[in-house]
């Protein structure tokens, strides 16, 4: 080409197909898939092409810039102090968990008994663990996540404009523009608005229910507190009302917390009268995302048989890792809760001492953590830090792994509460990573 000399080094960038035919590309292609292997080849030479790498490195540079897993889904360790941060995937499996997805993910018995060779309950282990976990739940169902609970409650118990009786207090927006008033009202249900925003009476609900009612919904507003001059009618009182009761309390603790004496859990809401009980299975509890429904066996039936149960149900993955929360060792959500603060702030002491004797401006510091949007507004966890410069922040969200911390006074904390110890060492690296 006219104004390329013969010697143009980037004549000499190989071929795409040459490249690809590398031992450790060709390998790669096998694990990764071509599209993939190949984009990151096409990338290399655009490297070459531009004059930042020797024709000669593309297959390294290729080999290099591989990922190890076919997805762009990035590994986070979680700084931010915040137990159940939705952006970040709010719960992460224990290890029982994510070995049982493994052992899922190929074909299994989900819904096969291999004792005769016949068809059997999908996902009954799952089940039969939640169950066992509430026993005072007649029966229990699993769907997709909590808004697909309370979908599957309006469209089976409240069909054809059928009202659900809900306290003003509690038409909640849980985020992302995601409203629980406009959920409901999707189904074509009617929604039967009582009481006012900050206070709300039995003898509100009482004069609302009439033959049209399909059932008293409670939800737990587990984004924010209301204080002041403020009441709400207890579980207890609603289920005398001769109705359903149906009481979302969010975050699926399954028993009460003492750590979180203010956040609901389904047995107590089952004894106190709630009828149905909907929750989370990847806030408190820990586990995979998942709408837990607990409650009385003919109202769980009925939800069952709704044929948009089978648009809502959970895949073998879900099931597996559920119950391997159940029935395993506390998932790390648990672990972070329950950790006490002598520990976290040797971590922290440990951490920040090794950074500042290679000269990172480090020091050990007290901080809070708290629950997150999945529940407990208002409840802070005494927790420990390692603080650094602001402008670590950046460079570890790019780390690998990634590491996100949280912004105090122009200082980037690194909250240990949310980070299990035996991530310590990888926390370590990414931070030594940036200074080099
Ligand atoms: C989080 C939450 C929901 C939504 O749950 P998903 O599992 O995210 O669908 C509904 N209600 C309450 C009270 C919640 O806290």
């Amino acid at each position: 080409m006219a104004g390329e000399p013969d010697d143009d080094p980037r004549r000499r960038i190989p071929r795409t197909d040459a490249v690809l035919a590398h031992p450790g590309l060709a390998e790669a292609e096998r694990l990764l898939g071509r599209t993939l292997v190949k984009s990151v080849v096409v990338t290399a030479q655009e490297r070459a092409r531009a004059g930042e790498i020797a024709p000669d490195e593309v297959p390294g540079a290729a080999l290099a810039a591989l990922p190890s897993v076919a997805t762009g889904a990035r590994a986070v360790l979680n700084a931010t102090g915040v137990l159940v941060h939705t952006n970040l995937g709010r719960a992460p499996l224990s290890q029982a968990a994510v070995q049982a997805v493994v052992t899922s993910a190929g074909n299994t018995d989900v819904e096969f008994d291999l004792s005769t060779g016949t068809r059997a309950r999908r996902g009954r282990e799952a089940l039969a663990a939640l169950a066992e976990a509430v026993p005072s739940a007649g029966d229990v169902h699993v769907v997709n996540n909590n808004a697909a609970a309370l979908l599957l409650c309006a469209l089976a118990l409240a069909a054809e404009g059928g009202e659900i009786v809900i306290s003003r207090g509690e038409l909640v927006e849980i985020g992302d523009g995601f409203r629980i008033p406009e959920l409901l009202a999707s189904t074509g249900a009617r929604l039967r608005e009582v009481g006012t925003t900050n206070r709300t009476h039995l003898a509100d609900y009482a004069d609302a229910i009439g033959p049209a009612t399909a059932f008293v919904l409670k939800v737990h507003p587990s984004n924010f507190l209301v204080s002041g001059f403020t009441s709400e009618v207890p579980l207890a009182e609603l289920s005398g009302l001769g109705v359903p009761v149906v009481a979302d309390i969010g975050s699926g603790l399954l028993a009460p917390h003492p750590a979180l004496p203010d956040e609901p859990d389904a047995t107590s809401a089952l004894r106190e009268g709630a009828h149905l009980v909907t929750a989370s299975g990847d806030k408190l509890l820990g586990g995979p995302q998942a709408g837990l429904l607990l409650g009385e066996a003919d109202l769980v039936r009925r939800l069952r048989r709704h044929p948009a149960a089978r648009a809502l149900r959970v895949d073998k993955l879900t099931l597996a890792a559920l119950e391997a929360t159940l029935r395993g060792p506390a998932p790390p959500v648990r672990a972070a809760l329950d950790t006490e603060l002598t520990p976290l702030r040797d971590r922290a002491d440990r951490i920040a001492d090794k950074l500042l004797a290679e000269g990172v401006d480090a020091v050990a510091v007290e901080s809070t953590a708290a629950v997150g949007g999945g529940g407990a507004p208002g409840v802070r966890l005494p927790s420990a830090a390692v603080s650094l410069p602001g402008t670590y922040a950046a460079v570890l969200r790019v780390a690998e792994p990634a590491v996100v911390g949280r912004i105090e006074r122009g200082r980037c904390l690194l909250d240990l509460r949310t980070v299990p110890e035996e991530y310590d060492e990888q926390l370590l690296e990414a931070v030594r990573r940036c200074t080099s």
